[in-house]
């Protein structure tokens, strides 16, 4: 089932989520729901509270269905290592046609459960760290505007109350 992406200014997405303790067939509903509203979306993660789940999961393909060995489900993350710099644009589904460039660490191990409830960790660089930093940022309310100037996150935040008052967001 794809459901509809929860926009910034939702308060979801600025709270805490909770850690998974059931490993069983509704999380495996859940998981495959996320990569279907995922892929709907045209995005390369994402993260349960942007569908309005405040659950501790999240879902990455940094390579869009290309390759499905890629595909990855992070279930109560935590990042471990990071190193490096890398800069480059981000955006994300919930602050849709905003893209700013953020910089991150290159280099990023997570440590998280798979759907099973196994604990596994996975180094990954370049758009994969990325990705790790933005959806375990996502499970602790954090968004990338978080990571620019004050500045250029007031900038976007006026044009989406604007937007709001238009009703087109
Ligand atoms: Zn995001």
């Amino acid at each position: 089932m794809i459901h509809p992406i929860v926009k910034y200014g939702d308060e979801v997405l600025a709270r805490q989520s909770a850690r998974i303790t059931e490993f069983d067939g509704e999380l495996q509903k859940l998981i495959e729901d996320m990569f279907e509203s995922m892929y709907a979306a045209h995005g390369v993660g994402l993260a349960a509270p942007q569908i309005g789940i405040s659950k501790r999961i999240a879902v990455i393909d940094v390579t869009f269905k290309e390759n499905p060995a890629q595909k990855m489900v992070l279930i109560n993350p935590e990042i471990i290592h990071k190193e490096g710099h890398q800069r480059s644009n981000e955006g994300c589904l919930s602050l849709p046609e905003f893209r700013e460039k953020v910089t991150r660490p290159n280099r990023v191990t997570v440590r998280a459960q798979d759907i099973h409830g196994k604990t596994f960790e996975h180094t990954g660089e370049e758009l994969l760290a990325r990705a790790f930093l933005h959806e375990t940022d996502h499970l602790n309310g954090k968004l990338f505007i978080s990571h620019i100037s004050a500045l250029k996150r007031d900038l976007i935040k006026r044009k989406i109350r604007k937007l709001a008052k238009a009703g087109e967001w």
